[in-house]
C-alpha cells in the first residue's frame, strides 16, 4: 500500500520506519492495477479504482497496491524469509480499494497470505476473461442476479380444471402448513452464508406450493427469490463468468425435480461453496430443492455429497441441513383439515362463472377413513376429487374416488379441453402448448413410485 495511507493508519512513530520500507515502485503499481482491469481485487468488492478528474487531462486513483506480505516489519502478514526486491516485486502486491486495503491490514489473521493470493489469482483470471469483450455480454464484476422466477397466478376459468390446481394459482390458501413455514423462515434467516436444504414428499402433498409462499414474501422484502429451471440453471453453469459469480443480494433458490439436475448441481453447489468460502459481506444464498425423496447415503443426494474434492465438498456438506419430508398437512387434526381443503375448493369453484356447486355433504368418521386411505391426504388429491365432484354436480362418489381414477378424469378433461380449444389442423400450436402444459401437469405424476 501507499505510503501515505500506510502512514495515516500506523500513526507517527512509523515514520521512523520508513527508510526501511520495501515500497513499491510506481512501475509495479501501475502494472498489478491494469492486470486486474484497475478493480479491487476482492471478491465482494470489485470497485472500479480509477475514472475522469474534472481536469480533463487527469485521472483519479482510489486504488492501492496492497502488500502481501507487509513492506516492513510488524506490519500485516510481514515475511521475514522474504527479500527486499521480493517484498517489492508485483508477485508481493494486490491491487485493492482505498477501503478494503484498510480492511485486509487491519485484520491480518482473517485475510490471510493465501487468501490474498487467491482473490490475486481469481482478479488476474476475471479480467483476462474479460478483456475485449463488450459490457454487454461480460458483466464488470462477478455479481450477477440468478435467472429466477415466480410464476403470477393467471385469471381462471372452470376450463382447464387442472390450471386449477398449478400450485401458483393458489386456488386456495395454503392450509395446515404453519410448522413447515416457520422452520423455512429459520432456514433463510439462518446467520450463515450459504445453507441448503432439500424438502423431499410424494407428488401432490404440496412442496412446490409451499416453496412458493416461502418464496414469494422474501422476493417482497428484497431477497432475489424464486425458481430456478432447468434452462436457466444449465446456461448458468455454461456461462462464462460462472467461476467468477457471486449473489449480488440475499438469495432464495428454489429447484424442483433436483434429482433430475444432479449434474448442473455438483457445479452449481461446488461454486456457492467457494463463494461462501472467500465470503465477508453480509449476503446471504439459500437453495432449496425439492425432489420426492432423498437420501444422503444413497442415490442423488450421495452422489450430490461426495462430488468434488477437500474444502469444497466439506463446505457444502456442512452447510446443508438435514433432508426435511413434506407430509401431508394437518398433523394436530388431520381429517378436520382434509374436510378444510374440500370445503375451501368448493368455495373457490363457487367464485368462478358458472352454476353454484353442489352443496358439500358432512362426511362422517366412515367417510373422512376411505377418502385418507384413498388420497392419503395429499391436497392436490382432494381437491381433484373435490373439483371433480363440482363439475359432475354430483358429490355421491366424492370419497370412493382413488388417486389413479383422479389422475385419468383430470387427463381426460385436459384432453376434451384440447379437443374443443383446437378443432382443425389450423391450431396445431396451441395443441403443442397445451401438450407441454399437460406434460407439466401430468409429469410428476407419472415418476410416482406404484404402490
Ligand atoms: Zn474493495
Amino acid at each position: 500500500m501507499g505510503r501515505n495511507a500506510l502512514d495515516h493508519q500506523l500513526g507517527q512513530p512509523y515514520t521512523h520506519a520508513v527508510p526501511l520500507r520495501d515500497d513499491f515502485p510506481e512501475e509495479v503499481k501501475r502494472i498489478v492495477a491494469a492486470r486486474v482491469g484497475n478493480q479491487c481485487s476482492n471478491p465482494d468488492c470489485r470497485a472500479l479504482t480509477s475514472g475522469p478528474q474534472i481536469d480533463p487531462t487527469k485521472a483519479l486513483n482510489v486504488g492501492v497496491a496492497a502488500h502481501i506480505t507487509a513492506a516492513a516489519p510488524g506490519g500485516p502478514r510481514y515475511d521475514p524469509s522474504l527479500t527486499p526486491e521480493e517484498r517489492r516485486h508485483p508477485d508481493n502486491a494486490i491491487w485493492l480499494c482505498q477501503n478494503c486495503a484498510k480492511l485486509v491490514d487491519n485484520d491480518p489473521a482473517r485475510f490471510t497470505v493465501d487468501l490474498l493470493r487467491k482473490w490475486k489469482a481469481e482478479a488476474e483470471k476475471g479480467a483476462s476473461e474479460q478483456i475485449g469483450k463488450t459490457a454487454g455480454a461480460v458483466p464488470r464484476t462477478g455479481a450477477e442476479r440468478l435467472p429466477l422466477h415466480i410464476d403470477r397466478p393467471q385469471p381462471l376459468t372452470r376450463t382447464p380444471l387442472s390450471r386449477l390446481l398449478r400450485p401458483y394459482n393458489a386456488f386456495i390458501d395454503l392450509m395446515g402448513r404453519e410448522p413447515e413455514l416457520e422452520s423455512l423462515a429459520t432456514f433463510c434467516d439462518h446467520p450463515g452464508a450459504l445453507r441448503w436444504k432439500v424438502l423431499t414428499g410424494a407428488g401432490g402433498v404440496g412442496k412446490t406450493r409451499l416453496a412458493l409462499e416461502v418464496a414469494m414474501p422474501r422476493e417482497q422484502t428484497g431477497w432475489d427469490s424464486g425458481f430456478l429451471d432447468a434452462e436457466s440453471l444449465k446456461q448458468w453453469i455454461g456461462h462464462n463468468r460462472f467461476a467468477d459469480w457471486r449473489p449480488p443480494t440475499d438469495t432464495l433458490v428454489v429447484i424442483d425435480y433436483a434429482a433430475s439436475k444432479l449434474e448442473e448441481l455438483k457445479h452449481l453447489l461446488e461454486r456457492c461453496a467457494q463463494w461462501a468460502q472467500d465470503h465477508t459481506g453480509p449476503e446471504r444464498l439459500r437453495l432449496l430443492l425439492l425432489e420426492r425423496q432423498a437420501d444422503p447415503d444413497n442415490g442423488w443426494l450421495q452422489a450430490l455429497l461426495s462430488f468434488g474434492e477437500g474444502g469444497l465438498r466439506d463446505q457444502v456438506r456442512d452447510s446443508m441441513e438435514p433432508v426435511q419430508e413434506i407430509r401431508a398437512p394437518g398433523r394436530e387434526a388431520p381429517d378436520e383439515l382434509m374436510e378444510v381443503i374440500l370445503r375451501a375448493t368448493f368455495e373457490g369453484w363457487a367464485r368462478l362463472p358458472g352454476d353454484p356447486p353442489p352443496p358439500l355433504p358432512k362426511l362422517d368418521g366412515q367417510e373422512l377413513r376411505e377418502l385418507r386411505r384413498r388420497t392419503e391426504g395429499r391436497p392436490l388429491f382432494l381437491q381433484m376429487a373435490a373439483l371433480r365432484a363440482c363439475a359432475e354436480n354430483d358429490t355421491s362418489k366424492l370419497t370412493q374416488w382413488g388417486q389413479e381414477e383422479l389422475l385419468e378424469d383430470a387427463v381426460g378433461r385436459e384432453r376434451d379441453y384440447l379437443k374443443r380449444e383446437c378443432g382443425g389442423d389450423s391450431t396445431r400450436v396451441t395443441l403443442v402448448e397445451r401438450g407441454v402444459a399437460l406434460l407439466t401437469f401430468t409429469g410428476p405424476m407419472a415418476r410416482e413410485d406404484p404402490r
